[in-house]
């Protein structure tokens, strides 16, 4: 059983019937059932979510387990394998926002967002075990509320749809975590398949798998994790937003979604200078996002490595939400073989990905690692992830 989900050496994660086993001896009964659900790497498309533009995430290969058991009364007991927090107690009447720390804000989150939609959820046990790294950009946070979602959603028979549990988790995130993400994380999570990405229009929320499979193609995906912790405290974040309403209001759109790469000769003379940059970021992204889409359809993924580039060096010097870290990740992947990098995620720290032939991983680990000791960086995280299953159920 992993204790603690370090990237680079984490391993596998633990065997279901060890989870049960393990299950067994802190409560003293047999689980109900095991579920799983993924991290997620989001390809291309960011900063496009909030602007009801276009994301490509996908689901992958490191889950959240959860382990549950169902009881006769409204008691709710709750246990991780990481760390030291031991069994949480608490009851299904006392949930409220504000009321719960830790980890447990998430599990209890989900109950929450389910008792508000009228669906009687009962007291539960509940032990948790992941090998999603934490705050790296790879969501580990929604991983286990897809995973407890999709255990309670069948344990209560709710029979909520994939998007009913995605604006429930939501929800749990937005008023219950108090964190402000939108709708990609938990898509992907939910929706993901092996071998695919998810393409979200982030408009409507319709969800479609696109065909995403590295090793038909000779590549893989590096995910080299900074380890700069991604704190939107500085305001980066709120700015952003605020430069992108800012824009659509100025050029008269419900949201920069509805502004084309066409469109941009003409906004360049409306916008000051930062928030034209800003517009040019998002406009081009979702352009990007689109034509990812059919690259990949079309020609497979060793086609979109120009794509990736491009994204990085809009987020870079058009967004500005990179740091020196992510720049030299990005830029010593490629110099050492890689044929496309990009930070992903929120910006200001977290991951980079590096699109990779399978010939040239060793190298391009191997040119990071030096780099980043060389500019007196900590040390990254690298390790390769693939698009995997999304959520379900696995004992
Ligand atoms: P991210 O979702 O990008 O990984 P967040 O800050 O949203 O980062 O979520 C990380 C939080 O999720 C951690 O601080 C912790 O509370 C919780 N968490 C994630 N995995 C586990 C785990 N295996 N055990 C306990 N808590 C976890
Ligand atoms: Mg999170």
């Amino acid at each position: 059983m992993s204790t603690a989900p370090d990237p680079a050496t984490a391993p596998a994660p633990a065997p279901a019937g060890d989870l049960a086993a393990r299950f067994t001896q802190e409560f003293g009964s047999d689980p109900a059932g095991i579920w799983q659900a993924p991290g997620r790497v989001n390809l291309i498309g960011e900063h496009t979510d909030y602007n009801e533009g276009f994301v490509l995430p996908f689901a992958i290969d490191r889950t959240a387990r959860v382990a549950v058991g169902v009881r006769t009364d409204s008691t709710v007991r709750l246990l991780s394998t990481y760390g030291d927090q031991g069994v949480v107690t608490t009851t299904t009447g006392s949930l409220e926002p504000g009321s719960a720390k830790g980890w447990t804000k998430y599990p209890l989150g989900v109950m929450w967002a389910l008792r508000q939609r009228g669906i009687d959820v009962p007291g539960i046990e509940l032990l948790l075990d992941s090998d999603v790294p934490l705050g790296a950009g790879l969501s580990s946070s929604h991983a286990i509320e897809c995973a407890v979602i999709t255990a309670l959603n069948e344990l209560t028979g709710a029979g909520l749809e994939a998007q009913d549990m995605v604006l429930a988790t939501q929800q749990a995130e937005n008023d219950f975590v108090g964190a402000p993400t939108g709708i990609m994380d938990q898509s992907a999570s939910l929706r993901g398949a092996r071998g695919h990405a998810v393409f979200l229009d982030c408009r409507d929320q319709n969800a479609t798998l696109v065909p995403f499979e590295m090793e038909p193609a000779g590549l893989v995906l590096l995910v080299i994790d900074t380890k700069v912790s991604h704190s939107h405290a500085d305001g980066g974040y709120a700015s952003r937003r605020a430069a992108c309403e800012l824009g659509a209001e100025v050029l008269g759109v419900k949201a920069l979604r509805d502004v084309q790469v066409g469109d941009l000769a003409e906004a360049s003379g409306l916008l000051d200078e930062v928030t034209f940059r800003r517009v040019r970021h998002v406009v081009t992204e979702n352009d990007r996002v689109l034509q990812t889409v059919e690259l990949l359809g079309d020609r497979g993924p060793a086609a979109i490595g120009h794509l990736l580039d491009a994204s990085h060096a809009s987020m870079r010097d058009d967004f500005e939400i990179s740091c020196p870290e992510l720049d030299l990740a990005v830029d010593t992947s490629r110099a050492a073989g890689a044929i496309g990098a990009r930070m992903t995620g929120g910006g200001f720290g977290g991951a980079a990905i590096a699109l990779t032939p399978a010939a040239s991983e060793h190298k391009v680990r191997d040119a990071v690692v030096r780099a980043f000791s060389e500019a007196g960086f900590t040390e990254p995280d690298i390790f390769t992830v693939s698009p995997a299953a999304g959520a379900m159920r696995i004992a």
